[in-house]
């Protein structure tokens, strides 16, 4: 809380992330704003709640990705075909969520390789990092066509620099691997909010409202490991599935017909021929 204070001037809003990049084409079919929704999975209990996210989500009229960490639990495979068979998106968290992975440049390496074989494997596109620890020089070692390993401002990360837009940004190719979007979370995360803060959906609110006025992306991460789907009690690291309904139900009523919920690979594929591919990093 006290940190809270510190960061008020960077934090949930940082002012200049909402200028509109150069070349920006708008969004698809001329919408004022996107939201797109993501979710790391990040234990065997985050895996086994996926259905019922979905579900939920679907209920609403929304769609969102997946992202499954590969050698960590068990990944179903009957789990990934139902969420791409209902219009949803798989794709790869880390490979084993043990916090090395960006230690240094030869473990990246070795790991980028096995990373790409469940990419081809599951048919993905896209990647986050464990702990959205990122360097985006290294990334580009993976075959995707996006990453959302970073945000545009949150100082309570582990490794806190942002990238300072709500927009995507192209990073790109330099003859040592693949260019790829970058799609920052532009939300504060579920469990700095909800489990840390113990705080209700009014940042959410505040943040989603400023970039619909900037006309930028809302891009949010909710793990089902901590999403309570039961009328119990929360567990400690735990928060109501009703905090995220609020959530949708805000954007829905509030902004309808104003917003484009794409996945995030059906928006690389929009930005591939519209934004210019300038490298742009704030
Ligand atoms: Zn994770």
């Amino acid at each position: 809380m006290r940190q809270k204070e510190k960061y008020k001037d960077v934090w949930p809003i940082l002012e200049k992330a909402g200028e509109k990049p150069k070349g920006w084409p708008g969004w698809a079919n001329n919408k004022k704003f996107s939201v797109v929704l993501t979710h790391d999975v990040e234990t065997q209990s985050g895996h086994d709640k996926c259905i019922r996210l979905m579900k939920l989500e679907k209920n609403l009229g929304f769609c969102s990705s997946f992202n499954f960490v590969p050698e960590r639990y068990n990944v179903s495979e009957s789990l990934r075909n139902e969420l791409t068979l209902n219009g949803f998106e798989v794709g790869v968290h880390g490979l084993n969520h043990d916090g090395k992975l960006f230690s240094n440049e030869n473990i990246f390496r070795k790991r980028a390789k096995k990373i790409n074989r469940y990419i081809k494997e599951w048919n993905s596109v896209g990647f986050r990092a464990p702990a959205m620890h990122h360097n985006l020089e290294w990334i580009k070692q993976l075959e995707v066509k996006y990453d959302l390993s970073t945000f545009d401002t949150d100082p309570f990360e582990p490794q806190s620099d942002g990238v300072n837009t709500i927009f995507p940004f192209w990073v790109a190719d330099n003859g040592n691997g693949n260019g790829y979007w970058e799609l920052p979370y532009t939300l504060v995360q579920d469990f700095t909010l909800l489990v840390l803060l113990r705080e209700d959906i009014d940042i959410w609110k505040e943040k989603v409202d400023w970039i619909v006025k900037k006309g930028g992306m809302v891009l949010v991460n909710v793990h089902p490991d901590y999403v309570n789907f039961s009328e119990n009690k929360n567990g400690l690291e735990e928060f109501s599935k009703s905090r995220y309904v609020d959530l949708l139900t805000y954007v829905e009523s509030k902004y309808e017909g104003e917003y484009w919920n794409p996945l995030p690979k059906e928006l690389a594929a929009y930005l591939e021929n519209r934004f210019p591919k300038n490298g742009a990093i704030n």
